[in-house]
């Protein structure tokens, strides 16, 4: 019982996360997961998420500020956008040399496992009112 329980949840939780670009936190998807399991707490989400993460059907994002982690479906490898106005995360693609720049060149790596591409500035519905300020 236990087992179909956490399974339907786990299904409720990567649908949500299928559905959406815009790397809700956990607290949204907790918000969205109620509506199909009313008596779900955030510390399940949570449990879900991290167990999802670890078979790497979810990505976790780690966000440019203190307002703790993005999630997203895993999708093919893409960098991320963070506009440190209004906190989107957007998707952007990749350099081409990304993969194989060779980082292993630099006297500090020995070994890559994991590239993440993150870049901080303005997106463009904040860019107005940006510079405005
Ligand atoms: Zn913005
Ligand atoms: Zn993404």
């Amino acid at each position: 019982m236990k087992k179909s329980r956490n399974t339907r949840q786990r299904a409720i939780i990567l649908e949500i996360l299928r559905q959406t670009r815009s790397h809700p936190s956990a607290e949204l998807i907790y918000r969205e997961a109620r509506k199909a399991l009313p008596n779900i707490s955030l510390g399940t989400v949570y449990r879900n998420l991290g167990f999802l993460r670890e078979q790497k059907m979810v990505k976790e994002i780690r966000a440019n500020d203190d307002a703790g982690s993005r999630f997203e479906a895993a999708i093919p490898p893409h960098g991320h956008f963070h506009c440190g106005h209004c906190n989107a995360i957007h998707d952007i693609p990749l350099p081409d040399s990304f993969n194989d720049f060779g980082w292993e060149r630099s006297e500090f790596v020995s070994s890559v496992s994991e590239l993440e591409l993150h870049v901080i500035g303005a997106c463009a519905a904040c860019a107005p009112s940006a510079s405005a300020n």
